[in-house]
């Protein structure tokens, strides 16, 4: 834990942070004002106690970060997003598939929309290679 960092959901209250979340799973990304956890939990509350669900996908994987919301806004990039592997997905899928006989090849857009589709799945299989930017 890096020194100065506030503990406590007071803490974080207090400095006007907010707790980042994001789904590892299905790339959801939400910003929570630490005020609002008050009716529920006590400003002594160690932020790094706290679990979150994911509203999309109900999963349990999700990271919890702190920081202003400009800090927050450097997230971790869900796969689908990475244009790198939506580029060599989208050319092996476009050179490879044939749909509807020899020469009919899908889509240049179709064969992205396949790429898109891979890299949700293979988030939702757990499949994380994207990390947080320091
Ligand atoms: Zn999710």
């Amino acid at each position: 834990m890096r020194d100065g960092e506030p503990r406590r959901l007071g803490d974080l209250a207090e400095r006007g942070y907010l707790i980042g979340l994001d789904c590892r799973r299905c790339g959801r990304n939400r910003l929570l004002s630490p005020w609002r956890m008050f009716p529920q939990q006590s400003p002594a509350t160690p932020w790094r106690w706290l679990r979150f669900r994911c509203e999309s996908c109900a999963s349990a994987d999700v990271l919890v970060r702190i920081g202003t919301a400009a800090q927050l806004a450097e997230r971790p990039q869900p796969l689908y997003e990475r244009e790198d592997l939506l580029a060599i997905l989208t050319e092996a899928i476009h050179t490879s598939l044939i749909y509807g006989g020899e020469s009919l090849p899908i889509t240049r857009d179709r064969a992205r929309k396949v790429a898109d589709t891979v890299l949700r799945r293979l988030m939702a299989a757990g499949i994380s290679v994207s990390e947080p930017k320091p």
